[in-house]
């Protein structure tokens, strides 16, 4: 085997192998290419939000993106999930991802399952996620401008007519009425749940008042709640599903 350089090197009893130089020199220039740029981007923008709240929390399978960027947007950034919901021998996982294409910020969710319970398929309302990797960097600036943001206005009138108007699809359609908004029903329903805990107090905190809010909610609204207590006879696990949530 001889290396050929020259096309009159050639013989036609030769069996030619093409190895494409020219192609690996181009790659070669263009990683060093991008390299160069992705370092001089690093450079400009380089942005660490901090994790602790969204580290701290569970989140219910139906409102997760839409918590997170309750969280996301006033701190200037919009999350999308970047796939399907994936079942693992561990439980489900959710890859989100910062809305902009080009940056790694990212955070992987997962959401327990029993193993006993293989053929089970949980619906996304009893699926608690928790975060279990991240990258918290971003590489521009935080400056996404949501487009329906919960004025305090708003707030105050969810809190007024939560307790008053029968289902959250209703509630939905009376504020984005009222404010010219345009809010999903998962927004609705993650700040209704929000108020619910500023009102009742955080279970862990008030566990028998939690328990006892939620019983009567469920006499008198239907629903589901069922709880655990642990050895101790503190509460360790509580579900509550609204008549709304499951219509
Ligand atoms: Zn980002």
């Amino acid at each position: 085997m001889a290396e050929v350089t020259f096309t009159n090197e050639l013989f036609h009893s030769d069996e030619l192998i093409v190895v494409p130089i020219l192609q690996e020199l181009q790659e070669n220039v263009l990683n060093a290419n991008s390299k160069d740029s992705n370092e001089k981007k690093e450079e400009k923008v380089k942005i660490l939000t901090n994790l602790d709240e969204v580290s701290q929390k569970k989140y219910q399978g139906n409102q997760l993106i839409a918590s997170l960027n309750e969280w996301a947007e006033p701190i200037g950034f919009k999350l999308v999930f970047s796939e399907g919901k994936k079942k693992l021998n561990e439980g489900y996982k959710r890859v989100i991802r910062c809305n902009n294409k080009e940056c790694c910020f990212q955070m992987i969710f997962m959401a327990p399952h029993s193993q006993k319970d293989q053929n089970y398929e949980p619906i996304d309302q009893i699926l608690q996620y928790e975060l279990k990797e991240y990258c918290n960097e971003h590489n521009h600036p935080l400056n996404y401008k949501a487009k329906s943001q919960f004025s305090k206005q708003i707030l105050d009138e969810i809190d007024l007519l939560k307790g008053q108007i029968k289902t959250l699809v209703d509630l939905q359609n009376v504020i984005n009425t009222k404010f010219g908004t345009n809010f999903t029903y998962a927004q609705i329903q993650y700040q209704v749940n929000h108020l619910l805990e500023q009102n009742f107090g955080h279970p862990t905190e008030d566990a028998t008042n939690f328990v006892e809010e939620m019983r009567k909610d469920v006499a008198q609204n239907d629903g589901h709640f069922s709880f655990e207590l642990g050895d101790d006879g503190k509460l360790e696990k509580a579900l509550f599903i609204s008549a709304a949530m499951l219509m």
